[in-house]
């Protein structure tokens, strides 16, 4: 090969060995006078940074760099899995740094809710996990929602100083950052973005320059094991995770009934007076309702429950969670899949889901 090949959009020396290493192109690919890298190809494509060697002390590592730097921190949180898309002990690491928070995703939840409401829900979730933001914008890069307001708050916050954005897999990053570039179509067409290596480690930055002194970096998230994506089969996932706005359905539960969320998780109330439950899901998972001293039988028999769940066959292998409600409106949410608003007198439900799903209750977003 020649040694000279390099890749036009990082310029890294051209080789076909080693897909790990930095310059790797598929022969298949070596026909034609210009070259781009396997990474520079997804970036370019997908703008997509290959995260699968990510790990915890790479991220942490990560964190500490950007907190020892004077930047901008933008956190992209997903209101969707609200408490499941937190960086666990993010303050420590930046804690005088500026956050700038997107609360990603708004596309999914009701359009009747008013974007004012969601703003405040989300100060008060931050505020509660200890997270200081200088502003909060609500959007979804799916649909380039406050794009505006978003480049304006950045240019606004950033002082002149660079800008890292952070958030853990599946928030959105990419599609947003891939969003912001489509929206500002005439940062692509001079092909603005490269690729560089984060400092000591083997992981990929996206670099996108703002002016001619800085730069926002898109970094690597790390993977959130306890999201439901990652028990499904992915032909299942689309179902199962809401692709577009939840579907709404409400129930008046009596004592001792059930509901099930597709086979996927379940919510037995076991007492209480009779309450409304208002479970907001994707609009492909069937809910059922049916008495609790059946429901047992009803999964084990896996008869009108779709989807199974790597390593569940039976209830049994189901975690349970117990949970006293304060009266009044309250969420409970299943991490990924969904959650279902209770308004009550008080009462006690009980929470089956796969072990590695985590289940809160919270301040009802709705
Ligand atoms: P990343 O891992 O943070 O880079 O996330 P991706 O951009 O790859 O998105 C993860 C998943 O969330 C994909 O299935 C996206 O289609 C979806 N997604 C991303 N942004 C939005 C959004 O604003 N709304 C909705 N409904 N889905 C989104």
């Amino acid at each position: 090969m020649n040694q000279e090949m390099k890749c036009f959009g990082c310029g890294a020396i051209i080789q076909n060995e080693n897909e790990k290493h930095i310059g790797y192109v598929p022969k298949s690919a070596m026909n034609n006078d210009k070259v781009l890298c396997q990474r520079c190809f997804q970036l370019k494509n997908y703008h997509k940074l290959q995260e699968t060697n990510m790990t915890k002390d790479d991220f942490l590592t990560i964190l500490q760099q950007i907190g020892e730097k004077d930047c901008l921190v933008v956190y992209m949180i997903d209101l969707f899995d609200f408490n499941g898309s937190m960086i666990q002990g993010l303050m420590r690491h930046i804690a005088y740094n500026d956050v700038l928070v997107l609360a990603n995703k708004r596309d999914i939840l009701p359009k009747s809710v008013k974007e004012r409401k969601l703003e405040h829900w989300v100060r008060r979730q931050l505020k509660d996990q200890g997270v200081q933001a200088v502003d909060v914008i609500v959007t979804s890069g799916k649909k380039s929602m406050n794009f505006d307001d978003i480049y304006d708050a950045i240019m606004e916050h950033r002082k002149g100083r660079d800008v890292y954005v952070v958030g853990v897999t599946n928030v959105g990053k990419s599609t947003f950052i891939n969003g912001l570039l489509k929206h500002y179509a005439e940062v692509e067409k001079q092909n603005l973005i490269t690729v560089s290596e984060y400092p000591g480690t083997t992981l990929n930055l996206i670099e996108i320059p703002l002016d001619e002194h800085s730069v926002l970096y898109d970094t690597p998230g790390i993977i959130n094991e306890s999201q439901m994506t990652h028990l499904l089969a992915p032909e299942d996932i689309k179902k199962v995770v809401p692709q577009g706005e939840l579907r709404p359905m409400g129930f008046q539960l009596n004592s001792l009934q059930t509901l099930y969320f597709g086979g996927l998780g379940r919510i037995d109330y076991l007492e209480g007076e009779q309450s409304s439950f208002i479970a907001y899901f994707s609009k492909n998972l069937k809910i059922h309702r049916t008495k609790t001293i059946k429901a047992d039988d009803l999964y084990n028999r896996h008869q009108t429950l779709q989807y199974e769940i790597a390593g569940i066959d039976s209830i049994a292998q189901m975690k349970s969670y117990e949970f006293r409600l304060m009266p009044g409106k309250t969420d409970i949410v299943i991490s990924g899949l969904g959650f279902i608003t209770v308004s009550s007198k008080g009462g006690k439900v009980r929470v089956l889901v796969p072990p590695q799903i985590s289940v809160i209750l919270r301040e009802a977003i709705i």
